[in-house]
């Protein structure tokens, strides 16, 4: 996916909108050594523009395996499924937090838990991390 430029107005609108936190699996950019990304919702390819509603901020590790995807499958029944969008949803609504696992409690989250692997060791470490140091879950959710 080519690299699209993002004056940094905007870039620092949409990371102040998202408290520095990932806008998926809410890591803060405090407790990651990699700089957090502006994610595409819809991507270039697909027609999507670099606008405020169009933008999310997306830790390194997300915004890779998201790419350009718009969908992904439901754990539950393996249907395909639009995944969780931070402009059009509310983070509580899709998932919750249980200890430092994020489960998908909608079709969306789950599918969105899955194609991102919210849960793998790696990052389960990341938030245990972040956890202990009071930064997860953010105090704001
Ligand atoms: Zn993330």
């Amino acid at each position: 996916m080519p690299l699209t430029y993002i004056p940094a107005a905007l870039r620092r609108l949409i990371i102040e909108r998202a408290r520095q936190c990932c806008e998926y699996c809410l890591i803060d950019q405090q407790d990651t050594p990699t700089t957090h990304e502006v994610d595409h919702l819809v991507a270039i390819k697909h027609g999507g523009q670099p606008q405020s509603e169009n933008l999310a901020l997306a830790c390194l590790r997300c915004n890779r395996l998201k790419g350009s995807d718009l969908t992904a499958i439901d754990s539950l029944d393996g249907s395909v499924i639009p995944l969780f969008n931070p402009r059009q949803h509310a983070w509580r609504d899709h998932f919750e937090i249980a200890g430092v696992l994020i489960r998908g409690i909608t079709p969306a989250g789950r599918a969105t838990v899955a194609l991102l692997r919210l849960n793998d060791r790696n990052r389960l470490r990341v938030r245990e991390d972040s956890m202990a140091v009071g930064r997860f879950p953010p105090s704001w959710l």
